[in-house]
């Protein structure tokens, strides 16, 4: 990140460079409503959305705004990727409109690489398939560093469909990086043991009420229904997995609660648990998640020797 103007993924990043892109959110973050000062120029940033999303789009447009920025957005419905386009050109083309920096959704893991390669502008990956969220992963962080101080020797309960997930992926490598433990749960079809091969810190369970109590934070994921993931999962995930208001009451009451959202209500969570406001985080989640966007865009272009 520090010599590359694109955050294509967490892998590889240091504690440092992490540091100081969550150092720089909180900068942000109680300037989010009146945004910077006006920037010297004024960048177009391309918003590349070509699978679902609800937060990361609206977050990063925002970022883009409260930056001073402009932002342009593609979905993937409407637009000439429903025709069959390819990322690569359909990421040339905005290129060639002088775009400055692009920030890539797309259901294809490496998509954002691709699109880096293809432009040589800066590029931020909003999620990408399974392989990383890295801005989720950021957001997260944030608020954990908030809640928990240093997270060194931390332990974080994350649970659910870690498989499929992006964002536990993200995390596994930000969390590592961050000096933090990391503990896996949920069924064994969807947190398979070969991912504690993924960082030394992390420990694999498949089951939660063992270890639910060992809890600094717990990070509850979604089941990916649109990964085809769903039908491996048993009617009763909610019984095993799901934080119950039962599973809720064992968690120290300083335990934060996150979820990247969108949430199955009901199934990861109870919903007197998600809407529970002094273990729930997951609407601060979100508030953060514009303040790292900012600091994150805000480093892309200036690397990328924009005006910011
Ligand atoms: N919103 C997150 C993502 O796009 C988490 C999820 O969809 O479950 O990966």
């Amino acid at each position: 990140m520090t010599h590359d103007a694109s955050l294509l993924g967490l892998r590889g990043l240091d504690r440092p460079s992490i540091e100081a892109l969550l150092d720089r959110a909180d900068h942000w973050l109680p300037r989010l409503e009146q945004g910077g000062p006006p920037p010297a120029s004024r960048a177009v940033v391309g918003l590349m959305f070509l699978e679902d999303s609800t937060r990361t789009r609206c977050s990063f447009e925002t970022a883009v705004h409260r930056l001073g920025h402009a932002p342009v957005v593609l979905s993937g419905r409407g637009s000439s990727a429903s025709k069959g386009e390819s990322l690569r050109d359909t990421a040339a083309n905005l290129a060639a409109m002088g775009m400055q920096a692009l920030v890539v959704r797309c259901g294809q893991s490496g998509g954002p690489r691709i699109v880096r390669d293809a432009t040589g502008l800066p590029v931020v990956n909003a999620g990408d398939g399974r392989h990383e969220h890295p801005t989720q992963s950021l957001l997260d962080l944030s608020t954990l560093r908030d809640r928990l101080g240093s997270l060194e020797d931390r332990r974080i309960l994350i649970v659910g469909d870690i498989l499929n997930s992006r964002v536990a992926r993200s995390n596994i490598h930000g969390l590592t990086a961050m000096g933090a433990h990391i503990l896996l749960a949920g069924p064994a079809s969807l947190v398979p043991w070969r991912l504690a091969d993924l960082s030394p810190a992390v420990t694999v369970a498949h089951d939660l009420d063992a270890v639910i109590d060992t809890a600094d934070a717990v990070m509850m994921l979604r089941i990916q229904r649109e990964r085809s993931a769903g039908r491996a999962v048993a009617d009763d995930y909610r019984h095993a997995f799901g934080l119950t208001r039962a599973r809720a009451d064992r968690l120290a009451p300083e335990v934060p609660i996150l979820h990247p959202g969108p949430v199955n209500r009901g199934v990861e969570l109870d919903d007197e648990v998600l809407d529970d406001p002094a273990r729930s985080v997951v609407l601060e989640q979100v508030r953060r998640g514009v303040a790292v966007r900012m600091a994150v865009l805000e480093h892309a272009l200036a690397a990328a020797g924009g005006d910011n």
